[in-house]
């Protein structure tokens, strides 16, 4: 049977159950259920704040518009990220209006702290922090220069639902948090994500930039028995960002199993790790010390990628590739060459199989063919 790279796990009568509840009830949009998932998403991660959003996308893209026009900030004032990443994150900086600088990345494969002070110049207003496969890297770091400097970091925690440090979720430290709830991503529903403000004024004028400006949610207006229900006002140029109740629903259901799944992929994380640790021509991406990762990903490095990813499908095996560098794409091309790191790490790296319907023999038969093929 074939083995592909994800395959989502939904708990599907308790989905069906809380979206049945939605449409008994007739309300599939914002309110309800979103709040709901904002608040049992706030207990499960300690996080102050919590907004319900339709994407992890759209969270980034509001986070450095709402940061833009809070401090001022110029057009092509600048935003350090990383070249290996999903193309949402660096999108994001254009959108507003922004610069992406690229810094390199570290064996993590997450920004190294060393690059990032090469890159700081004065217009440096933002840093934006991917912790791929769910893994912090150098992430305290990171954290520490942006603190100094005062320069604003995002966390773009799309791969980290889940991960802890210490034995405390990730994401208080970070200026603004992003989380994604895609389709593939460790807690999936079908799109949705969550932004998580440290500040309460920034998650307050959030919720109004993801309702196209309108300052009370549909929520409010209904439950407040006024009259003037109606007579809302749009303070600014928002939009249609937020997310809706059939998404919170199967959110909710998920985000109760998400430590077993997460314990599970870190399970076939060392499982992969011990069959392949001290094997000629690979190299395993390793969690930093103290990290719990959400083990999104588990990422090998070998010589012969290309090669390797031909032989391991026409055994069935279908990997990916997280991520290609993003300066080989046009709109980035202008960086290319400055990350050297990254440029290789793209060239190498395969993401193993990694879901809840693989078994031990699944494991040991991948590393089997990875051994076996890898130059
Ligand atoms: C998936 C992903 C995103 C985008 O998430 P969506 O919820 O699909 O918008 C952003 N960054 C990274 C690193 C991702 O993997």
């Amino acid at each position: 049977m074939a083995v592909q790279l994800f395959v989502p796990n939904f708990r599907v009568e308790e989905c069906l159950a809380e979206i049945r509840e939605c449409l008994e009830k007739g309300w599939t949009g914002l309110g309800f259920k979103t709040v709901g998932i904002e608040t049992a998403w706030k207990e499960y991660t300690g996080l102050p704040h919590a907004h319900f959003l339709n994407s992890n996308t759209v969270g980034l893209h509001l986070a450095f518009e709402l940061f833009k026009s809070k401090f001022g900030w110029d057009n092509d004032d600048e935003v350090i990220t990383t070249p290996l990443t999903f193309v949402s994150t660096n999108h994001a900086i254009l959108y507003a209006g922004l610069k992406p600088v690229f810094a390199d990345v570290d064996d993590y494969l997450c920004l190294d702290p060393e690059s990032v002070l090469k890159h700081i110049t004065p217009r440096t207003k933002a840093l934006i922090f991917v912790g791929i496969g769910g893994n912090v890297g150098q992430y305290a770091k990171i954290a520490d220069i942006c603190r100094d400097r005062n320069i604003k970091l995002v966390l773009d925690a799309a791969h980290m639902s889940g991960t802890r440090v210490g034995g405390k979720h990730i994401g208080d430290d970070a200026d603004v948090t992003v989380f994604s709830f895609q389709a593939v991503k460790n807690l999936p529903t079908a799109d949705s994500g969550m932004i998580c403000f440290r500040e309460t004024e920034d998650d307050e004028r959030v919720r109004k930039l993801t309702w196209l400006g309108i300052n009370k949610d549909t929520y409010a207006r209904t439950a407040s028995q006024g009259a003037y229900k109606w007579m809302y006002d749009v303070e600014e140029v928002g939009y249609k960002y937020h997310g809706n109740s059939i998404m919170a629903a199967i959110a909710l259901v998920q985000l109760k199993y998400l430590d077993i799944d997460n314990a599970y992929r870190r399970q076939l994380a060392a499982w992969y790790g011990q069959n392949l640790k001290e094997k000629n021509n690979v190299a395993v991406v390793q969690t930093a010390p103290g990290c719990e990762s959400a083990q999104h990903l588990l990422q090998i490095r070998v010589q012969n990628r290309d090669a390797l990813m031909m032989a391991l499908n026409e055994h069935d095996i279908f990997p990916g590739v997280h991520y290609r560098d993003n300066t080989d794409y046009r709109m980035y091309a202008f960086a290319q060459g400055t990350c050297p790191n990254a440029t290789t790490a793209s060239k190498e790296i395969i993401s193993l199989p990694m879901h809840m319907r693989m078994t031990k023999s699944d494991v040991d038969l991948i590393s089997e063919l990875v051994i076996k093929y890898a130059r």
